[in-house]
């Protein structure tokens, strides 16, 4: 059998097409095209499809779609999108749509859902049960595998980790759904800048303030490459960031008792910094059963969201 993964984002789309193996066959990158509308830009998703089942005719092609949004799982349907800039897509039905322009019915889930899928396949190898991944970016989103499966939810939003709570609703920072005290608020991008521009306010003098007043735009980097550099600031803020995120990924092993937890996104990348702090608050839970063996990795693979979909799609025809 072949997959073909689609991870649709908001600047560009990737397709890949895999084997029952998990190898990578063929991998493409292409801007995702507001020009001529929602209905033209699945059209160009469906002409790769249809040339990769072209080309390979003697076996069966299955497809699986990771989109940014509120996706239900179930019937395919991208429920809402603040990402994309299509009008008019709110409930979208992606797979009806891509099934009358192909004749393969797609396995359609959220991007964070399938990158935790292809986690799973190509950093773990199937080698852990329960596993929660965290993607850190700009936003902060999840995905779920519970006893070797993917687990969505009754609605398709499970692992929605970046919007769990962890200050008051009232008077905590403003996260980008709108809420108040939401993890994302603390360990997302904007968050993590909002710490930066308040501490580089109280320290002008340190190297992170000298760094971010020469640059034009702000990047997470800076902090890294201050940090680097041995700024007590910089060094802070990732520290914080760290105990932040240890605060929510222990909720979260508190419910559901998981023995691995990946890492994954941009701001993963400045785990040597920030970890120390996370792994300290896992280890200082008083009820100590589930931290003790939990295993806290990172992966910086940027194909486990296009992997994750051609696997993941692979993974339910192979059961039917
Ligand atoms: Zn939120």
């Amino acid at each position: 059998m072949i997959g073909i993964g689609v991870d649709i984002g908001g600047t560009f789309v990737k397709l890949y097409v895999m084997n029952e193996n998990g190898e990578i066959i063929r991998k493409e990158k292409v801007e995702t095209n507001y020009e001529n509308g929602a209905e033209a830009f699945l059209q160009q998703i469906a002409g790769f499809i249809n040339q990769i089942k072209a080309e390979f005719s003697d076996h069966k092609v299955a497809v699986g779609v990771g989109a940014p949004g509120d996706v239900d799982n179930q019937n395919g349907v991208l429920r809402y999108n603040p990402n994309l800039k299509f009008k008019d897509v709110d409930d979208w039905p992606l797979a009806d749509i891509l099934e009358k322009m192909t004749g393969i019915r797609p396995h359609v889930a959220n991007d964070a859902t399938m990158a935790a899928w292809g986690v799973y396949e190509s950093t773990l190898n199937r080698q852990a049960n329960n596993v929660l991944v965290i993607t850190l970016g700009t936003g902060v989103g999840g995905g779920l595998i519970i006893n070797k499966e993917l687990y969505q939810g009754s609605n398709g939003t499970a692992g929605e980790v970046g919007h769990t709570k962890i200050a008051s609703t009232k008077t905590g920072p403003q996260c980008g759904c709108g809420a108040r005290g939401c993890l994302e608020a603390f360990v997302g991008t904007i968050g993590i800048r909002r710490r930066v521009m308040e501490g580089v306010l109280e320290h002008p003098q340190s190297i992170l303030a000298q760094m971010v007043a020469k640059e034009k735009n702000f990047k997470i980097e800076l902090v890294s490459r201050a940090a680097d550099r041995g700024c007590p600031l910089a060094l802070k803020i990732w520290e914080d960031t760290g105990f932040f995120l240890g605060i929510g990924i222990s909720n979260i092993c508190l419910v559901l008792d998981v023995d691995t937890v990946v890492l994954t996104g941009g701001v993963s990348g400045a785990a040597k910094y920030f970890l120390p702090a996370t792994e300290n608050v896992l280890h200082h839970q008083q009820i100590q059963t589930p931290f003790k063996k939990l295993k806290l990795m990172v992966s910086q693979d940027p194909n486990i969201g296009g992997v994750g979909a051609a696997m993941y799609a692979i993974h339910q025809e192979l059961k039917k």
